[in-house]
């Protein structure tokens, strides 16, 4: 092991420094602050310099594991490589030197930017109207819950107070409707994997305030009777909730709004490539069918008959779900994502993920078990080794990705399946690193019966070996101050 690859937190010596701050412009005197908001001792910040920081910072990038820096096919996450062309119209003087209390008439640029954006997702889509607002797809999901409730509640209808959501839907959607106040209610999957029109029929009554769909569902399969489904919940008077989190195989192909859908939600960060991990920055815009539209949440962004784009807050709105407009940084980026494909290429995205996830599943089902043998869409799902008798479990899988350096797939999820592996390679990897990856799962798959113990011990060359879950969860250290770890 080298010097740097021992985590050393506690750096901080007195009296070293690494920056000083600018003499301010502005009134920065101690009488600019009322008395009981004023500081008395100085913050306890680590006394650090320069090159420590740099070090510090960069041998833990060197530890980490990044789209940029290797394969990363992890289910439901869409972990495609975000182009730097991306990261350039981001970081734009215009964009991020901008205030967000700036006079609409400073901004009108900005505000363009917002509007078309909407306009392409609305396109992509097939929905009248988009709020770019909501900062993650779960916040997205609350947003459109709100907007199926407001819709209710404007039409004086409140017996609705139940959403329905099917037993694989991703943990977000019951959260969701539970934060929104909403009664979830579970419809059971057939052995194929899709909703069971026969379960969901007695479920519907007045009291339904909708169903929150995901399609293709989170075992990357496509709800082939979803035409059938919208009918017998407009019939009973619900609304139908679209979780587009992973839009990316239906790209150009198939729009929700003509499947029936009233309301989606779409991950920025996952389909239109933007950066995510780490808990984000990200985005969750919302789109509604037209009857739904006087629901979005404020503010919206309008073009007035003078051409200028205006900030609209209306009476009817669900209400406000952030402090502006979104997180802006990201809006930039899955715009330049639409108009470097155009219309023509986006529609190429869909097509190739769903192939790059078919190459995967048929070259190795004859090493892992395959529970659900049918074409997928993005992502499918394996049920662990195809041989139990050896023991190792899906976890051992994972671990052992690692030391042949590729990020793990989602494992242990969707929870349909005991030993679930969730592999989702997206459509910007290339054959070469599909076929790498295929190499060394069935060189996993050997070593299972070969060398069991090789298994149960990896990862053996990571930075930190395998983790204590469970004390790391009871017990989290969550300061870089030793002294104030629990030992
Ligand atoms: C990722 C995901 C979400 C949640 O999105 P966040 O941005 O992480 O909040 C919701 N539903 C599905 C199907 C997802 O894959």
């Amino acid at each position: 092991m080298k010097y740097y690859d021992k985590l050393i937190f506690e750096l901080s010596k007195p009296g070293r420094c690494g920056y000083s701050l600018p003499v301010s412009p502005w009134n920065t005197t101690a009488d600019a602050l009322p008395e009981g908001l004023r500081r008395t001792a100085a913050a306890e910040l680590p006394e650090v310099s320069e090159l420590d920081v740099v070090r510090h910072y960069t041998n833990l990038s060197n530890m980490n594991f990044g789209v940029d820096t290797g394969f990363y096919p992890l289910g439901s996450c869409t972990m495609k490589y975000n182009p730097k062309i991306n990261e350039e119209m981001a970081s734009l003087a215009c964009f991020k030197d901008i205030h967000p209390l700036q006079p609409e008439s400073t901004v009108q640029g900005v505000l363009e930017l917002y509007y078309n954006l909407e306009r392409s997702l609305s396109a992509i889509t097939g929905m009248a109207n988009f709020t770019l607002n909501p900062f993650a797809g779960a916040q997205g999901e609350l947003t459109g819950l709100m907007v199926i409730r407001r819709y209710h509640e404007l039409r004086g209808d409140m017996k609705r107070t139940k959403i329905i959501v099917p037993d694989s839907a991703h943990g977000t959607n019951p959260a969701s409707a539970a934060v929104c106040g909403l009664d979830v209610v579970e419809v059971k999957s057939k052995p194929d994997g899709r909703i069971d029109i026969e379960s969901l029929r007695p479920l519907l009554d007045d009291t339904i305030a909708g169903i929150m769909m995901t399609n293709p569902n989170t075992l990357g399969l496509f709800e082939s009777e979803i035409k059938e489904i919208a009918k017998l919940v407009h019939d009973c008077g619900g609304l139908l909730y679209y979780d587009g989190a992973n839009f990316n195989p239906l790209l150009g192909m198939v729009r929700p709004g003509d499947m029936g859908f009233d309301v989606l939600h779409l991950n920025l960060h996952k389909t239109f490539s933007t950066p995510h991990g780490g808990g984000g920055p990200g985005a969750g815009p919302v789109g509604v069918a037209a009857h739904l539209a006087d629901c979005l949440p404020n503010p919206r962004v309008v073009l007035g008959a003078d051409g200028k784009y205006q900030l609209l807050t209306s009476e009817t709105s669900c209400g406000r779900v952030s402090g502006f407009m979104g997180n802006f940084g990201v809006l930039i980026r899955a715009y330049t994502y639409i108009l470097s494909l155009g219309k023509e290429n986006i529609r190429m995205a869909g097509p190739l993920a769903v192939l790059n996830a078919n190459y995967i599943k048929e070259s190795l089902k004859d090493c892992y078990k395959l529970p659900i043998d049918m074409t997928c869409m993005h992502e499918f799902v394996f049920d662990g080794l195809l041989d139990k008798s050896t023991g190792i479990t899906t976890l051992d899988v994972a671990k052992r990705l690692l030391d042949y350096g590729f990020h793990a797939p989602t494992i242990y999820f969707p929870l349909l399946f005991h030993q679930a592996i969730m592999i989702e390679p997206t459509e910007t990897e290339s054959k070469e690193t599909l076929d790498g990856f295929i190499e060394v799962m069935r060189r996993i798959a050997e070593e299972a019966i070969a060398n069991p113990e090789e298994l149960h011990s990896a990862p053996h060359n990571t930075p930190v070996r395998r983790l204590d879950e469970t004390t790391a969860a009871k017990n989290p250290i969550l300061t870089y101050r030793e002294s104030l770890c629990k030992k």
